[in-house]
């Protein structure tokens, strides 16, 4: 692959809220609800200094939104992007842009992760078996699924490709590392949270 098209994504940057120097494809094992059959999953994650825009959509624990207001999704939706340093990891949940790079570099990786149609293009788990979408519903937010390990052991069958090139993408959630139950999967990434509250 060549290198240079680090610069060359502006297009793609214009309509993502998230960027990193580098980032992971994360593969897990999920039996789908349809067929029954085990399939692979895989997500993306970002590590510790990754940058966000301002105004993240505050979105509950099932992923769905709580109700930004008209008036000031507007306001954020078309104000200038205003970059700034995340210090913890996330876990990039409902994409919806990724830049060229990022899409070659997933498609060679997980090849049953494609845009669906019937949720607006978000990049989406297909089974490799009878290629239903997976739901995010069923990888993401509860402890014991796919991407929510519970503890050390359930993170470490978890498989982590760090891929180092850089990434731009929009996505409608974040799961960061103010979500404890993530604090496994971001060990297994090698980040250490130990925040006091
Ligand atoms: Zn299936």
């Amino acid at each position: 692959m060549d290198t240079q098209n680090r610069n060359t994504d502006d297009e793609c940057d214009s309509g993502a809220n998230l960027r990193a120097s580098s980032y992971y494809v994360l593969r897990a094992s999920h039996r789908c609800a349809q067929c029954g059959a085990s399939t692979p999953v895989f997500a993306l994650a970002v590590p510790p200094d990754h940058e966000s825009t301002e105004g993240d959509l505050e979105l509950d624990e099932d992923g769905d939104c709580t109700g930004l207001d008209p008036g000031a999704f507007h306001q954020w939706l078309f104000s200038p992007a205003q970059w700034q340093r995340i210090e913890g990891p996330a876990l990039l949940s409902q994409v919806g842009i990724l830049s060229a790079p990022v899409m070659r570099t997933l498609h060679a990786l997980a090849p049953t992760v494609r845009q669906n149609p019937e949720r607006n293009g978000q990049w989406t788990n297909f089974c490799a078996h009878c290629g239903t979408a997976v739901w995010e519903g069923a990888l993401y937010p509860t402890p014991g699924q796919p991407f929510c390990p519970k503890d050390d052991a359930a993170a470490a069958q978890i498989g982590v490709q760090a891929v180092e090139e850089p990434l731009a993408a929009f996505t409608a959630m974040c799961w960061t590392d103010g979500y404890r139950n993530k604090w496994p999967l971001f060990k297994r990434l090698g980040v250490a949270c130990s925040k006091t509250d």
